[in-house]
């Protein structure tokens, strides 16, 4: 896995937010303060920004710089934890990138966030898609499954852990402040880390 492929992934990422940037706004509308789409969707145009301005040349690189504009532009609370996810998945990553050490610094970058955001999982937060993604990840490396595959089955888990939020009570973020009303939705934080991780497996070959 080289520099061009993790440049991909935040380019391809990106695409995405943009594309749903309203569908995730409203799903922060119906929980939240309906900013996720917009905040995301910043920041990911600044990621990649800084990615043509200075390009990186390895994955270390990439994600330090990636998760360093996240952290910057995003704001609220999903930047400076999305921000994390990527520079600790950077500080973790050696070189060269293989699937099975791509998946332990992922899962770096996953636990930092639970440990930032004090979230586990079914606290109905991003950690809800982060964290199944991640042992789905842990699983294909175990079964030797070819690295696409490993993304698209990272994607899937990713994207039914989001859908698995909307019985969920909040008990983390602005979202627990509605208590029991906070049931019945998606939450946008999980539904936004479905979408990286959808880019992953669109981006693999
Ligand atoms: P804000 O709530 O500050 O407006 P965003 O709307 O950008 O920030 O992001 C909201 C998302 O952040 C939530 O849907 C949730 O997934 C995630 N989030 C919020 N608080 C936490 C936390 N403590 N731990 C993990 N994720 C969290
Ligand atoms: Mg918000
Ligand atoms: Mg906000």
């Amino acid at each position: 896995m080289d520099t061009d492929l993790f440049v991909a992934w935040f380019e391809e990422t990106a695409r995405l937010v943009r594309r749903d940037r309203d569908h995730l706004t409203r799903l922060d509308a119906a929980i939240g303060d309906a900013d996720h789409g917009t905040n995301l969707d910043r920041g990911l145009t600044e990621v990649c920004k800084a990615l043509t301005e200075w390009p990186p040349e390895s994955p270390v690189q990439v994600l330090t710089s990636a998760g360093t504009a996240l952290i910057r532009r995003v704001g609220g609370a999903s930047g400076p934890l999305y921000g994390s996810v990527f520079r600790q998945m950077g500080k973790a990553l050696r070189s060269p990138v293989t699937l099975a050490g791509f998946s332990a610094a992922f899962d770096e970058g996953v636990v930092a966030v639970e440990r930032l955001g004090k979230a586990a999982p079914g606290d109905k937060t991003m950690v809800d898609a982060l964290a199944p993604a991640s042992r789905a990840l842990a699983l294909a490396v175990r079964d030797g499954v070819g690295v696409r595959e490993a993304f698209e089955q990272a994607a899937r888990a990713a994207a039914e852990g989001a859908k698995a939020t909307i019985p969920m009570q909040a008990r983390k973020g602005r979202a627990s402040y509605l208590g029991e009303r906070s049931i019945g939705h998606e939450d946008p934080g999980a539904a936004s880390s479905a979408l990286f991780m959808a880019a992953l497996a669109n981006v693999a070959s």
